[in-house]
């Protein structure tokens, strides 16, 4: 580790700063890890989700400045921001900024879907492939988020305690907003005007691809939330992404006619790893040891939903047949490594890769999101909320202890729930002044 990643990292866990794109990983272990390239996803490649590239236009040099600390602290001789060319304004300036930084430049990728995944996005900054299992540092790169930069550039003077999120679908005004962490999903869908629909409405958390689907707004923002979709309860997405289990391979089981689209069409497959998802659905008709090594074929999967949501002609659920299996090899411990299929290293990905790249447009017909893809613009709500609901996980790792008491009073920016010291995780910290109203193992509650 090198003198500075030493005093970096730490800042970096007291400050709370984990992976604000939604995995939540904590940023200090990135910080003190050795790696030659540290590539910034701006790619933001979830279809109406827009607060990176409203954070870029408004604060680049922030960025740019979270960019260079994290080079300096794993060592890396070389920065990439990695944005998709469409965003033709905010490319000028920050290639304008790069020329004045050292060993910086920007990569212009295309306007497909998922350009920023991350095992992607380092093939396409490096032409690297990242071995199948690992993560991108065994390619020698470092990836990050854009707000999890910004997070990165202001940890010495503040602790994460805003979030960027966008609110769309069907609001009346969607907007691209900064809110104290812990307010709920329905106070950010008030600043967004309120829903302007009259049927019952269900949301998605975090992207149409990736999201969770929340059917009710009460729901604390954390860390790693990086906005909501609002929509019609009825719209198909929000039943095709909450089928259960046994509705998946029920349905899996009679319909798939292995085609193979889904494996065809898969980005992780395409990047040469082994995955492929139509064997997992074949797989759910077996039972006994054939079961097992056909659920293999779906350890690599990194649940883009891209078969679920584009590519299956039948309208099956091959993600969702994926996550079962990895969860049910995890629990008798299977691991790729150690896997009966893994053959090795990919080192080339699929030859017809570029020709197989999923255009954003199209995909976001295909998910009937077309009347919902409006600009979400900046909107300053400099918000005051009455309460906040600070949640003790909001990272991966081991969630936080509450390390304050009912009555007490806290200000903006004090910690109220700490890491355990050599365990992964980050403290949390109070989004605004008032007194500690509630505490339990879940969340301390803040009144103003
Ligand atoms: S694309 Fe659909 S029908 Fe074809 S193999 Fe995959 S899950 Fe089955
Ligand atoms: S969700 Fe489907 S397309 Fe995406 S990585 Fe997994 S198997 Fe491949």
């Amino acid at each position: 580790m090198s003198n500075f990643s030493a005093e970096f990292g730490p800042v970096l866990r007291a400050a709370g700063v984990v992976g604000a794109g939604g995995a939540g990983f904590p940023a200090y272990i990135k910080a003190q890890s050795r790696a030659d390239c540290v590539i910034v996803n701006a790619a933001e490649c979830e279809p109406l989700l827009k607060k990176d590239q409203k954070l870029l236009e408004l604060f680049p040099e922030k960025v740019f400045d979270g960019l260079e600390l994290m080079m300096r602290s794993t060592g890396a001789g070389e920065g990439v921001v990695g944005i998709k060319k469409k965003h033709e304004k905010t490319i000028l300036r920050l290639e304008e900024i790069a020329r004045s930084r050292k060993n910086i430049r920007v990569l212009k990728l295309g306007d497909y879907y998922p350009a920023g995944d991350e095992q992607c996005l380092v093939y396409e900054a490096t032409g690297r492939v990242v071995p199948p299992g690992g993560l991108p540092l065994a390619a020698g790169c470092v990836v990050n988020n854009v707000e999890t930069l910004y997070n990165a550039a202001l940890a010495q003077s503040s602790p994460v305690i805003e979030k960027w999120v966008t609110i769309t679908g069907a609001v009346k005004k969607p907007c691209t907003i900064k809110v104290p962490i812990g307010i709920t999903y329905s106070e950010a869908v008030e600043i967004a005007g309120g829903v302007k629909i009259k049927e019952p409405v269900a949301a998605i958390d975090g992207g149409p691809m990736m999201g969770k689907v929340l059917l009710e707004f009460n729901v604390p923002i954390t860390k790693s939330s990086g906005g909501l979709i609002v929509l019609p309860r009825s719209h198909p997405l929000i039943a095709k992404k909450a089928q259960s289990r046994s509705v998946v391979s029920r349905i899996g089981r009679s319909v798939c006619d292995q085609c193979s689209f889904c494996t065809e069409l898969c980005p992780r497959y395409l990047l040469g790893h082994n995955v492929q998802p139509h064997r997992v659905m074949r797989n759910l008709l077996f039972s006994g040891p054939e079961r097992k090594l056909h659920s293999q074929y779906a350890l690599l999967c990194c649940e883009c939903s891209l078969c679920s949501l584009y590519s299956c002609p039948e309208g099956l659920h091959p993600m969702a047949a994926c996550a079962s299996a990895k969860s049910d090899l995890r629990e008798i411990k299977v691991n790729y490594r150690e896997s009966a299929i893994n053959a090795g290293r990919a080192d080339y990905p699929h030859p017809s890769r570029d020709f197989r790249k999923v255009p954003m447009s199209k995909l976001i017909r295909r998910l009937g999101l077309s009347d919902y893809n409006t600009d979400a613009p900046w909107f300053d709500a400099d918000y005051k909320p009455a309460r906040v609901k600070i949640l003790m996980t909001q990272h991966i790792g081991v969630p936080c202890v509450p390390s304050v008491k009912p009555g007490e009073i806290v200000q903006k920016g004090a910690v109220v729930g700490l890491a355990p010291e050599n365990k992964l995780g980050c403290p949390v910290h109070a989004s605004i002044s008032g007194v500690v109203a509630k505490v339990n193992d879940k969340y301390v509650e803040i009144v103003a």
